[in-house]
């Protein structure tokens, strides 16, 4: 899982920038549980793997434990990896670019374009006839433009991301 690209985007993300995540992350996975084992284990300094630690608590995708340290030197905190949360991170992205491509889908469906053929800038009609069809940048003439080309290549990415919605519901009911 962690050696996924979008799992990995998501950690940095929530630590802000810290690349250690993925290693502390690795460390829980491994057994490896307490901030002072992950510091050894990984040798990246304790302030750090606390803040990355806290961070991921923050976003719900760690826990802890705590445990009495039997030595009496202090309470020993045990981290636990939610992979589920992660699984609904990466879902909650996926419907959200969903929605976003619908709306441009819909966006180049409901509306006329007109383009610059030397600046390639692209005007809805309404603004393309205020300026009598011609380009407010250049003066140029604007053409109207096929955008069919366009909302068929949204519709593929709407397909491939709609196929990674369900495979995300899928490989969420393994964990
Ligand atoms: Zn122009």
């Amino acid at each position: 899982m962690l050696t996924d690209p979008i799992v990995q985007e998501i950690l940095i993300d929530i630590t802000h920038d810290e690349e250690g995540s993925i290693s502390v992350i690795e460390c829980i996975l491994c057994g490896v549980t307490s901030d002072f084992d992950i510091a050894e284990k990984t040798g990246i300094n304790l302030t750090i793997i606390r803040k990355i630690l806290y961070e991921l608590h923050s976003a719900g995708i760690a826990t802890y434990n705590r445990i009495e340290d039997p030595e009496n030197t202090g309470d020993i905190y045990s981290w636990k990896f939610k992979q589920e949360r992660i699984c609904e991170i990466i879902q909650t992205k996926y419907v959200n670019i969903l929605v976003e491509i619908e709306k441009s889908i819909k966006y180049e469906e409901e509306n006329m374009f007109f383009v610059c053929k030397s600046d390639n800038h692209r005007y809805k009609f309404e603004k393309a006839a205020d300026h009598n069809f011609e380009c407010p940048i250049c003066g140029d003439s604007l053409e109207h433009q096929d955008n069919s080309n366009i909302i068929l290549e949204l519709l593929k990415e709407k397909e491939v991301v709609s196929h990674m919605v369900k495979l995300d519901i899928n490989s969420s009911n393994r964990y």
